[in-house]
């Protein structure tokens, strides 16, 4: 079998396969695959010779010794390590990461403990601010229907009805309830119940329809973020200077060699944090037909070439690296840090994160991949990959990183909500989009920071025109921010 057609049975079920796996298999025939396929515990995220090799000796195929060592490029000049100047310690504390925490197993049980947790982490946020009342009690009683009154539910459903009106359906633990909003009566209000997205958690304000069991809507509250926390962040700004990429795709034949050394070699004694946002090597079998974009064909090759160039850092820069959707960790999310097989690759101090994650490096840094702007943007009308500013501020707005279930992102029912934001970050970092936008909501700096990939062929067929070789720098004393251009 042609090794292209053995990666996409493996990746269809959700494997990456090792190259010594992959040519063991390649005698085998497509019905011997599915077999192997069928056989591998879903736990499995690299499928290895050890994965193959007892299947396929009881189909008695010869198995090859082992494939030979591909050398890898040596293209890195070693970067000299400058004096340090800088006298800003760069200490880093991990505050949150789901990694060597994951409790799930995927039961249906456990969804519903998860989106119990989700609701009443932000619905405690909304509580603060609304006198919400339990949907169930709305039904019992007769309640005055001039009066208005609060809940606070989870978006089940999002209709239009034939008149044009806005149908959402809430739900919260005691119960479920439609809402109203009218298209005519404010228009602003409309327009942010166009803009519901579901799953997410909120508040309805309005009056009660006479039977009970309709809430016509006057003001919709998000959990979101207070508008100024100036009282709370005087004084605690950290210090040095951190910069920001996402997206390198080492491995691929649109990786931009040339643009990245340069950033490397740029990269001196001023840095003090180097905060990477998933996605550090392409991959493999992450797309039907990746393997033709592939210049370094085998996942730990590439990680090899990764950490080649990231050992290349000057030794005094703290580097934070978290996952993205085509690294070699779980795919669905939250993501835990790398397995130690690929981070024994890298430098000791270089810390791994899993995805999401929030750091401290004098101020809070939440570094998310970004996965579920794909799922936000096909929303969430007037939102497009060439603002990724835009979605992130939803992700403030909705205090969650994730919201909607069933969509691009794959959500691994955690008994804790780990997308929720909580503890407000003085940054939010992501990537994934490969386009770049650095702007502010409310007191927070939200970070899309690129890629360092030219125009893939996936990119061209959907019209996506990437931001790449930029990295964001950030001054930790006063938040000012410059990206600049390595191309
Ligand atoms: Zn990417
Ligand atoms: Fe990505």
């Amino acid at each position: 079998m042609e090794t292209g057609e053995i990666i996409q049975i493996f990746a269809q079920s959700g494997f990456q396969i090792d190259p010594q796996a992959l040519d063991a298999m390649r005698m085998s025939s497509p019905e011997q695959v599915q077999h192997v396929v069928r056989t591998i515990d879903s736990s499995v995220l690299v499928v290895g010779i050890e994965h193959v090799r007892p299947k396929i000796s009881i189909n008695n195929i010869p198995l090859q010794a082992s494939c030979p060592e591909i050398p890898l490029r040596q293209v890195i000049r070693q970067v000299e390590v400058p004096k340090m100047k800088n006298p800003v310690e760069s200490n880093v504390t991990i505050l949150k990461d789901i990694t060597n925490q994951s409790t799930c197993i995927g039961e249906y049980t456990e969804f519903v403990q998860y989106f119990r947790d989700r609701y009443s982490s932000l619905g405690d946020i909304l509580r603060k601010r609304l006198g919400a009342r339990p949907i169930e009690s709305l039904k019992k009683r007769n309640l005055d229907t001039r009066e208005e009154l609060s809940v606070i539910g989870m978006v089940l459903d999002i209709r239009t009805s034939s008149n044009g009106h806005k149908i959402i359906d809430i739900e919260d633990p005691t119960g479920n309830i439609r809402v109203l909003i009218h298209k005519e009566r404010d228009k602003e209000l409309f327009g942010s119940g166009c803009r519901l997205l579901l799953d997410e958690v909120i508040g309805i304000t309005g009056t009660l329809s006479s039977d009970g069991n309709m809430i016509f809507a006057n003001r919709i509250s998000w959990p979101d973020i207070p508008n100024s926390r100036n009282g709370t962040l005087i004084g605690k700004r950290g210090g040095g200077k951190a910069v920001f990429i996402s997206d390198i795709h080492v491995g691929s034949k649109t990786f931009l060699e040339s643009s990245w050394l340069k950033f490397i070699n740029w990269l001196d004694e001023d840095i003090n944090y180097l905060v990477i946002a998933g996605d550090l090597v392409d991959g493999i079998g992450i797309f039907p037909g990746q393997d033709k974009e592939l210049a370094i064909s085998d996942i730990y090759e590439q990680y090899e070439k990764a950490a080649q160039y990231l050992n290349a850092v000057p030794k005094h820069i703290k580097i934070i690296i978290s996952p993205g959707n085509h690294d070699a960790v779980r795919q669905a999310e939250p993501q835990p840090r790398f397995p130690e097989r690929i981070t024994k690759m890298f430098r000791k101090d270089i810390i791994f994160v899993g995805n999401p994650a929030m750091v401290d490096i004098g101020v809070k840094v939440l570094i998310y991949h970004g996965r579920s702007m794909d799922d936000i943007i096909a929303s969430i009308p007037g939102l497009s990959y060439n603002e990724p500013a835009k979605p992130m501020h939803e992700m403030l707005k909705l205090r969650h990183l994730s919201p909607i279930y069933g969509g691009r992102v794959s959500i691994a029912p955690e008994k804790k909500d780990h997308f929720v934001i909580d503890e407000i970050p003085d940054i939010l970092h992501c990537g994934h989009v490969h386009t770049v936008g650095v702007s502010r909501y409310r007191d927070v700096l939200t970070i899309n920071s690129g890629t360092w990939q030219s125009q893939t062929e996936f990119q061209k067929r959907m019209n996506l025109q990437p931001m790449p070789a930029r990295a964001t720098v950030v001054d930790l004393s006063g938040m000012e921010y410059k990206i600049l251009d390595f191309n």
